[in-house]
């Protein structure tokens, strides 16, 4: 059993340039994007000439040869500063990419991964339905075989970086079926975009992830050829829980990032800003609240980089990755509220990193899994 959690000198060169990265690119134009609500084209082109797009890919796809947790640290780095940013590199390699990568046929390996890996396309993950969140498996999208085409009608809700000007595909789960045991048959599909009858509808207008591209999404007799067909016919619900699985790890990483950025802004902000003479980090209320701040982040890091280890290792990780991910999502939300109590009335504006933490932390508790469903597969796992 190794207990050692340092980083290796070439991870922490990773993770000192994106650093870098957040603070002199990223950082200076966050406020703006956040509040034009705009996606932040030259951030993103400048993240896919990094190579952040192609982190855990081998080079021969187009990747940079690394793993999952290289993206995780990428992705705390990123998350300090601007979660919008964070969340479309997350949803783009871990939920656009990977499912290619996982169950891609050969061919589909070799169409995409190049391209999604360039961070010059991006790719989304069409689960989650208006009426079939937690409960995916309820999904009504439908894809039926026509001579040799899939014919997909549905609607998906809530897709992540599906309406782009990079977005070149969409990647979603319908029922192709009826098992012999008279369930649901899922499969997964593979929709270019752009396609006839494939429509992403006006964004949404969100609390928070203001930078972020999230649309609902129409398909209204959309034809894709039969081998678009991702992983094995009625394998698409399955295969995608063990994307989720995975990318629980990474928006556990993004979640410890923006508790860490809250913990940065706090700590500075604590030593500056003065108030009955004195700096208000001298008074232990104050000192004690970032304390606790620092803790939660330390519990929430170790226990993703648990999750990460066991899955790297080719262990069992469903359980690690779900508390990663509940303790992760609670510690951003948490330490988000208490920043802008440090910050006093400055905390409410919004030009202060942590107001958005404030604004961006809530949807840490609900995306790629609520709170109540990681209690579930806890839950589940204790045989409960
Ligand atoms: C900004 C954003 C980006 C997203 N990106 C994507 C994406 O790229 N791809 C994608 O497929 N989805 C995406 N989602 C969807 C997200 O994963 C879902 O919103 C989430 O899984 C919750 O589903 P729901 O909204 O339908 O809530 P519901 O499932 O309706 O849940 C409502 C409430 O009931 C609780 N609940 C439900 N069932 C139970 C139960 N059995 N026991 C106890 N409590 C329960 C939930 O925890 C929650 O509190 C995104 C969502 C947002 C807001």
């Amino acid at each position: 059993m190794s207990l050692d959690t340092r980083l290796t000198d070439e991870q922490q060169s990773l993770r000192k340039t994106v650093e870098e990265f957040a603070r002199e690119v990223v950082a200076p134009v966050s406020y703006h994007h956040d509040k034009t609500k705009t996606f932040p084209y030259d951030v993103v082109r400048q993240m896919g000439e990094m190579g952040l797009f192609g982190l855990p890919f081998p080079e021969e796809l187009g990747g940079m040869g690394g793993d999952y947790f290289a993206l995780c640290l990428v992705l705390e780095e990123l998350a300090k500063v601007d979660q919008s940013v964070a969340i479309t590199l997350e949803a783009g390699v871990s939920l656009g990419a990977m499912p290619i990568y996982r169950f891609g046929s050969e061919a589909q390996q070799q169409e995409w991964l190049p391209l999604l890996a360039s961070g010059q396309a991006l790719g989304a993950f069409g689960l989650t339905e208006p009426g079939a969140g937690s409960d995916a498996g309820g999904t009504r999208t439908t894809a039926v075989l026509e001579d040799g085409a899939w014919r997909i009608d549905g609607s998906k809700a809530f897709i992540t970086n599906s309406g782009t000007e990079l977005t070149r595909l969409v990647t979603v789960t319908a029922v192709t079926g009826t098992t012999s045991t008279g369930k649901k048959e899922i499969s997964s599909i593979l929709v270019p975009v752009p396609t006839a009858g494939f429509t992403a509808e006006p964004a949404y207008d969100k609390v928070g992830w203001n930078a972020s591209d999230t649309h609902p999404l129409s398909f209204d007799g959309v034809r894709v050829p039969e081998e678009n067909l991702l992983g094995q016919r009625g394998r698409g619900y399955a295969n995608f829980l063990h994307i989720l699985d995975e990318g629980r790890i990474a928006i556990s990483a993004l979640s410890v990032g923006a508790a860490q950025g809250c913990v940065d802004a706090s700590v500075q902000y604590a030593k500056e800003r003065e108030a009955f003479g004195r700096p208000i980090g001298q008074n232990q209320a104050i000192a004690f609240k970032i304390a606790r701040m620092e803790a939660r982040v330390h519990v929430a890091r170790t226990a993703y980089y648990d999750a990460a280890a066991k899955m790297l290792a080719g262990l069992p990780f469903k359980k690690e990755a779900a508390i990663a991910k509940l303790v992760a999502g609670e510690a951003a939300m948490d330490n988000a509220r208490d920043a802008t109590q440090v910050h006093g009335g400055y905390g409410f504006m919004n030009e202060y990193v942590v107001s958005r933490h404030y604004r961006d932390s809530k949807i840490l508790e609900v995306g790629e899994g609520t709170t109540e469903v990681q209690l579930m597969l806890v839950a589940r796992e204790l045989g409960l």
